[in-house]
């Protein structure tokens, strides 16, 4: 059982209040309630370290309440910019598993949180599917994996993309049945960022999805751009409400 664990704020924190004696008895505490295993994948063979949910710089308190276990590659997962984990934030797994507490239950880049067909973000790791290894596009390298919201999952597995349920895995056990349903919500138009593999566009069922998001229409709903129409719009409103006084 590997346990030179320590909490990684330490590199970036000089101060080591806290991380005397005492704080080696909450860590094996941490480590014994959460029965010698990463609370995010579950791995009880990697070094495994107790991790501050509120961060001892952010105020959060030295206390079993305070502290998760978790194994090195997932700690990297939870720090994104703290380099000392660089070498090891890969050889965590892809999704937390499905019982993993909020705090850490997410999945391995923040990337992955979002659709890379629709490009939404989702903050609950379930509501993802990953397609992996896709067939690599023309001028990008392999990227292992897309992560999908279930919506575009379902679709993608339905229409002509090369991706088949048997390619999609999620956390927990996925749902056929579920994906299939929800794809009727995938969006109409991939994001524009969306690689080739995943960009595919679904037939608009209804005239008002057609008109709202199948024609330059959907910028003004959905896009970024429905604020500066809005406002736009506002202004010219004002501007003639004033010259008309
Ligand atoms: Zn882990
Ligand atoms: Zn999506």
């Amino acid at each position: 059982m590997g346990s030179e664990g320590d909490d990684s704020d330490r590199p970036d924190h000089p101060d080591r209040r806290g991380y005397g004696e005492g704080w080696d008895e909450l860590r094996q505490a941490t480590l014994r309630r959460d029965g010698y295993a990463c609370t995010r994948c579950g791995a009880d063979d990697r070094t495994l370290q107790a991790h501050h949910v509120i961060p001892r710089g952010a105020g959060g308190p030295d206390a079993l309440e305070n502290l998760l276990t978790l194994c090195r590659p997932c700690h990297g997962v939870i720090h994104q910019s703290n380099s000392s984990f660089d070498d090891v934030r890969d050889e965590a797994p892809l999704f937390p598993k499905p019982d993993a507490p909020d705090p850490v239950a997410r999945l391995r880049e923040p990337i992955d949180q979002c659709c890379s067909r629709c490009g939404v973000e989702r903050t609950d790791s379930g509501d993802l599917v990953a397609w992996i290894d896709p067939p690599s596009g023309p001028d990008e390298p392999d990227s292992g994996h897309f992560t999908l919201c279930k919506s575009c999952a379902g679709f993608l597995a339905e229409s002509d993309a090369r991706c088949e349920y048997e390619d999609l895995t999620g956390m927990g056990r996925l749902q056929i049945h579920e994906l299939s349903t929800r794809r009727l919500d995938a969006r109409v138009r991939p994001s524009l960022f969306a690689p080739p593999q995943v960009a595919v566009r679904r037939e608009p069922r209804t005239l008002r999805e057609r008109v709202l998001f199948d024609t330059p229409l959907r910028f003004v709903f959905t896009g970024p751009v429905r604020w500066l129409v809005a406002g736009t719009t506002l202004y010219v409103l004002a501007t003639l409400l004033f010259t008309s006084l």
